[in-house]
Parts: structure tokens; sequence; C-alpha cells
């Protein structure tokens, strides 16, 4: 195929030509009249005036030539259930689960939010969604009822798609009562409910707004909905992610960039080929659910292997039992999950033939250099990093070993892919740093390649002014990644710029955190930042000044208003946002400004220097942490 930088030169030389060769990848109902259109910058519209649809190109696009090979495989070590849906049978549930949308009212352009668990039905309802054109809003199951108000709120659902319950580690984790939560404080009350009953939890339905999946598909068993023929430019979701502020931002996509961009990814990057199977072990929570559990491998005609349960249960090895199984040929995960393979024998790594695997994605957050030898000794097969994020859909860092094979280096992501520019930049000024070595802000020069944001969901201002005017002097895409380069042009990841931390794998906003303890009676003010953990990557620590010190005469007074701060937590964001600990100060470190600190705290809770604090207002603020973290 030629060498990797002619690629590459002529992604970014030749945008039109490149990418106008990648729209055959998929098919078009109308082929494109413009490839980019980039006369609005920052705004990009990729493939304008095409029709597609990423059903079609997901589903029914394969039925002549694969109807009776398996699509989705579903997993579920939690229920003890394995099941597969060929082609067909997954063309028969989506429709299906289409029909029953209509029948509740939804059409082109409406919005479905989908609170699900890891089972078939949360992808036969993104699949529908994009069938008919309504924008589906996956949260993520592992998200409380605050978290699932304020997204209700700004996608504004027609209907939303959940289930009775979740389960964790053979615990079930009911949904229904969390969703009514959601709902109850939310302004905005979708028509329809849509729930799966797993008869895990018990349902009450509320007459008029609930329905049974169970009962709409037994109705719609025979229905035949076509897919909707959309444009390019039709959002096909919008996934929340969190940023510098407490609000989660609607990462908008669209629909024909969004299927070539994954497409390409799975032909020059990830390799998969129709009729093999590929197994993302992330959740459809999560923008890898979205583009390498469901579909970027069905687009690529392969099967996706959905998986509901821990990776060490029922032992470490349940994940290549199920390679060996299903002959898994390129497997995607995180670093958080090998590291916690990592604490059990490395003799599962052997116990099963992993002869299909020829390789595996980690991505998500920093991966070490141990956790990469480890596994890539014990799997015997070569493991990629890749570096993106929720904005841009699909890799921006890594080797696209499809065009040229290429070293990987420990400790980097790798290249920039094909259609990215990227630059590193200095924070205050917006110079590009040249050559190797130098420490910038990761950035890239528009327009996008297809597959990245569209937008913030109703909200242009913020995409423009979050995203792109944040670097003094220029517009250009900030990632809010801190970056070094080395001479052969590897990036290195070297964490953040903002307030967002990354907690095994998974992006939370200190800012949120910060605001779900502020709503504690008792807490007058705190700080939230995210600690280097030998697990988890990072946790949050939090530090709080109470409004009554009385409530902390002693020590289990002290846990107890802890444990009350980090249920409220619990319930307004869920566990994954819970700190680590909240620690109790009397002061938190400021500026004069009234600026917090949390850089300086961050570097005294990792033992670090905090450098420069002419402009604190109180040393001793940081000396209190320091002593807490000492005692
Ligand atoms: P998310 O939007 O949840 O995918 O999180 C994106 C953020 O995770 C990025 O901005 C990085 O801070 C971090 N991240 C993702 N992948 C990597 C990686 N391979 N190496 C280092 N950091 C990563």
């Amino acid at each position: 195929m030629g060498s990797f930088a002619d690629f590459y030169r002529r992604s970014i030389e030749d945008r039109d030509g490149f990418w106008a060769e990648q729209a055959a990848l998929i098919d078009w109902e109308t082929p494109p009249r413009q490839i980019c259109d980039a006369s609005q910058p920052p705004f990009t519209r990729w493939y304008a005036g095409g029709r597609t649809n990423l059903c079609h190109n997901a589903v029914d696009r394969h039925l002549a030539t694969r109807a009776s090979q398996p699509a989705l495989i579903c997993v579920s070590t939690e229920t003890g259930t394995e099941r597969t849906w060929t082609f067909a049978e997954l063309h028969a549930e989506v429709q299906r689960m289409a029909a029953a949308m209509l029948e509740l009212g939804v059409r082109q352009g409406d919005r479905v939010l989908i609170y699900m668990p890891m089972i078939a039905e949360a992808a036969f309802a993104m699949l529908a969604c994009a069938r008919i054109g309504a924008i589906h809003s996956v949260v993520f199951g592992g998200f409380a009822s605050g978290s699932l108000a304020s997204r209700i709120e700004d996608a504004a659902p027609v209907l939303i798609v959940s289930a009775d319950a979740g389960s964790r580690s053979g615990k079930v984790v009911p949904y229904r009562p969390l969703l009514d939560e959601a709902i109850r404080l939310s302004s905005h009350k979708p028509g329809a409910v849509l729930l799966v009953d797993r008869q895990l939890d018990a349902m009450n339905l509320i007459a008029g707004r609930d329905h049974l999946w169970r009962t709409l598909r037994e109705k719609h068993l025979n229905s035949v909905v076509p897919c909707e023929w959309l444009d390019a430019t039709h959002p096909s979701y919008t996934l929340y992610t969190s940023g510098t502020t407490g609000k989660p931002k609607g990462v908008q996509r669209d629909t024909g960039g969004y299927a070539v961009a994954l497409a390409a990814s799975m032909k020059y990057i990830f390799e998969g080929k129709p009729g093999e199977t590929y197994f993302s072990t992330s959740d459809i929570g999560w923008v890898v659910g979205h583009s390498y559990i469901v579909y970027g491998p069905l687009i690529a005609g392969m099967a996706t292997l959905m998986y509901e349960g821990l990776p060490v249960r029922p032992d470490a090895g349940i994940w290549w039992q199920l390679v060996e199984k299903y002959k898994v040929t390129r497997m995607f995960s995180a670093p958080t999950a090998v590291r916690v393979l990592k604490k059990h024998d490395a003799a599962w790594l052997k116990k099963y033939d992993l002869s299909s695997l020829k390789a595996l994605y980690l991505a998500g957050e920093p991966l070490d250099e141990p956790t990469a030898q480890w596994i890539s000794q014990g799997l015997g097969v070569p493991v990629i990093d890749n570096y993106w994020q929720t904005e841009t859909g699909w890799p921006i860092l890594t080797l696209a070993n499809g065009v040229e094979r290429a070293a990987s280096k420990f400790g980097s992501p790798g290249v920039p892919m094909y259609g990215y520019n990227v630059k590193l930049l200095d924070e205050n000024t917006g110079e590009e740093l040249q050559g190797a070595g130098r420490k910038g802000v990761v950035a890239i020069e528009g327009p996008l390649p297809p597959g990245c944001m569209q937008t913030v969901w109703r909200d242009d201002a913020r995409f423009v002014n979050t995203y792109w005017k944040s670097i003094p002097g220029r517009l250009v895409y900030n990632t809010f990644d801190w970056g070094i380069r080395d001479g052969d042009g590897y990036f290195f990841i070297l964490g953040r710029t903002d307030d967002v931390i990354n907690v095994a794998g998974h992006r939370l906003g200190t800012r949120e955190i910060e605001e779900s303890i502020a709503s504690h009676p008792n807490v007058a003010e705190v700080a939230v930042v995210g600690v280097a953990d030998t697990l988890k990557g990072q946790v949050a620590m939090a530090f709080a000044v109470v409004k009554d010190a009385s409530a902390l005469t002693d020590e289990p007074a002290r846990l107890k208003l802890e444990g009350e701060i980090m249920k409220a937590v619990d319930a307004q964001l869920g566990a994954v946002a819970r700190p680590a600990r909240v620690r109790f100060v009397t002061v938190l470190p400021k500026t004069r400004s009234g600026k917090l600190l949390r850089r300086a705290i961050q570097a005294v809770c990792e033992g670090r220097d905090p450098g420069d604090l002419t402009t604190i207002e109180d040393p001793a603020a940081l000396q209190q942490i320091r002593d807490l973290l000492a005692a």
C-alpha cells in the first residue's frame, strides 16, 4: 500500500482526493456533492449532498453476502447468558425496535436517550435510532440520577430506552428508580419510556408513559422498517462528556463522515476483516462503545462481542476463554482493565488457545510500560496504544499497521493519524513548537477529519469558545492534553491541561464532583483533584471546608461526614465519580484573586514540588494538606 508517510501527507495536502476515496468504503444512496466544506471555520461539513444511513452500512448492507454469519455476540457472566445474532437476526430485531420507536412517536431528528446495561437491546436501540434518523444519546449505566437528569434536560428526548436493572459482580443494580428520580429532577419529561424487563428487579409501570419492550416486540415481530436515507451531515448521536465547567457537553456527531471514518479506521488501524470477531471490553456508554462495539466492527462486516461482567469473574481467564471460543482477531480494552488482570496469575493468559488473536488495542488513559510489557508478553501479540477523545470518535495518535507496519514505542500512542494535522503549541503564545523534546499543548489544525464532533449539541458558541479559542491568536482545536514529540515523530501524552481527570479510563470533570459535594448542607467549599494511582491511573481526592466545624470533633465524626458526602456523590453522579477520600481542612489554597490552586494541591498529594507559589494567598493552606496526608 506504500508508505504511511505518503498516505498521511496526501490526507492533509490532497484532503478532498483522499477522503473521496475513503468514501467508497461505505454505501451511499446518493453520493456526496462535495467532500469537505470548510467554508465556515471551525465548522466542517463532510460529504455534503450525500445521503446514507449508518444502520444500512452496519447491518442491511451485509445481508447479501453474510446474512447467516454472526453479527452480535452477547455474553453476560452476570446473568449467565450467552447468545449470538446473525446479521439477518440483528436486522429483524433492529426493525422491531425501530417499529416500537415509531409507534411511541419518535421521528427523524428526535432524541432518544438510552440508559442501559450491556445487553443486546442497547445495540438494537442504537441501530434502530440510526435506522429511522433519530439522534441517540447513550448515558453510561454507572451514572446516577443527577448526571442522568442533566443529560435528559439537555437532550430533551422524546423517548428513553432503559431496563429494570444492571448487574455488577453478581449484585443487581436497579436502573428504574434512578431513571424515575432523574425524570423527576429534569424539567423536560420524555413522552415515553421503553423498558427491557430482564426480570432482575421488580418494576411498576407508569400507565401512559412506560412500555415493555417484550410486548412491543411481539406486536412488531414481522414489522418492516426501511432505512431512512439521511443527509451525510444529519446528526447521528450526541454523547455527553466532561469538561472544565460542571455542565457536561453534548458531543454531536454526523452520519456520513462518521461512517466513513469508522470504515477507514477498521481497515487502516484495526485491520478487521469481514467474518472475523472483534471484542471491545468498553461500555456502550463511552465513545469506544459507540465506535468500536457497535458501529465500527459491524460496518466492517465483523461480528462484535458485547460483554457484561468483570474481567476477573468467574476467573481472570474469562476474556481469553471468549477469545478462544469466538476466535476473536482484534481486541480493544483499557490499561486499567489490564492492571486489574495483572494482579492475577499470568498463567491465565496461557490457558486458552489465543492463536486467532492478532493484536490488542488499548486506549482511554496513559499506558504504562510495565502494564504494556506484561500483557504483550503474556499474550504474545502486539499491544497497540491509541490516543483519542470522545470528541474525535476515532484515534488521533496510533499506528496505521494496515497501511504500513510500524514499531510500537512503549509510552507512546504513536504518530498522528491520516486526516489529523496535529501540532504542539505553546500554551501562552500559541507558537508552534517544532522539533523534538518540547512540551506543548496537543492541538489539531482544522478542518478536523470526518468522524469528529460537528459541534456541541445546541451550543455552537460553546463549541467555538471551548475548543477553538482557548489558544491565543489561533483558531485551532485544543485537545486539552499536554504532549511531547520525539525525533521519529512519535508523540507522548503527558496529562490534561484542564480540570478533567481520568479514573480507570473514565473521564470525569472535577468541577462536577465539586458541585455534587458542595450540595451537602455542611460543605462550605471544596476542591477536587486527580491523584496518581497505580491501579486506576488517577483517583479523585476531595478537600472540603465545612460550615459547622462542631461536626468534626473526632475521627468517627469525620468519617461519618466523609461517608455522607460520598453517598451524596454516589446518588447524584454515580459511584464512578466517588472520591477516594474526602479530607477536611479549614481553608483551601487559593490565589489572591480567589482562584483555587488545584494543580498545587495535586502536586502536594503526589509528593511533588507545587512550583511557583508567589500568587498564593495563604501558604498555610497547602501545609494543612501536607500535614493531613502525612498523618
Ligand atoms: P475520553 O473522551 O473519555 O475518551 O477521554 C479522552 C482523554 O483521555 C484524552 O483527552 C486523554 O487525556 C486521555 N487519553 C485517552 N487515550 C489516551 C492514551 N492512549 N494515552 C494517554 N491518554 C489518553
